[in-house]
């Protein structure tokens, strides 16, 4: 995997990407705990955020990294049916070329891949939900697709998408890792955003 991302380019993992709680870089694998700082190990980080129109605050909703193997694992155990339907939201969704033209060009800022939803292209300051996925390796950003954001109406569409067995598996995994039985999950329910 390291070759091929060789030749993307990579920036400091910037603040929107470290942890609300300390400021500081993810250090373990939310599922295996290995560390992600000390190796070579690429992770993907994820974190949701609600915003308040009109006031220059936001909560994070939930915040984790994990190590890409148990990423893999976890896409792997979700419904066939729900990946493949995920497969062709984001397929027809996302605009790959634009994003691979961007790593291309001098003076990258990684703003530009966060600040429109990567599905509906609306821009971040008009949601009020949204959730950011990115791609890292060490204490570096990679630049791909990723990192991407997701906003509340593409939210919406996606879940609508996964399968009852699939809503199951983000369940269970919100609520070993924040303690959030399903009745109170909304939108932003700790849900896992499978590696396609
Ligand atoms: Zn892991």
């Amino acid at each position: 995997m390291s070759d091929i991302h060789s030749h993307l380019p990579t920036t400091p993992i910037p603040h929107i990407f470290r942890s609300h709680e300390t400021g500081e870089l993810y250090t373990n694998c939310i599922e295996c705990f290995r560390s992600l700082l000390d190796s070579e190990t690429e992770y993907l980080i994820e974190k949701a955020f609600r915003t308040y129109p009109g006031f220059a605050i936001s909560d994070t909703v939930f915040e984790y990294a994990i190590c890409m193997s148990c990423a893999e694992e976890i896409t792997k155990s979700l419904s066939r049916e729900s990946r493949t339907r995920l497969e062709q939201y984001f397929s027809s969704g996302i605009n790959l070329q634009e994003r691979m033209k961007w790593t291309e060009e001098e003076n990258i800022d990684f703003g530009k891949w966060v600040a429109t939803c990567a599905i509906k292209g609306t821009r971040v300051e008009g949601l009020t939900e949204y959730q950011v996925v990115a791609h890292c390796k060490g204490d570096q950003l990679i630049l791909s697709v990723f990192p991407y954001l997701i906003g509340e109406e593409a939210l919406n569409e996606m879940g609508e998408l996964l399968s009852n067995e699939t809503l199951e598996i983000f369940d269970d995994f919100g609520g070993r890792h924040f303690g959030l039985p399903p009745e109170f999950s909304d939108k932003l329910r700790p849900r896992f955003m499978p590696v396609l």
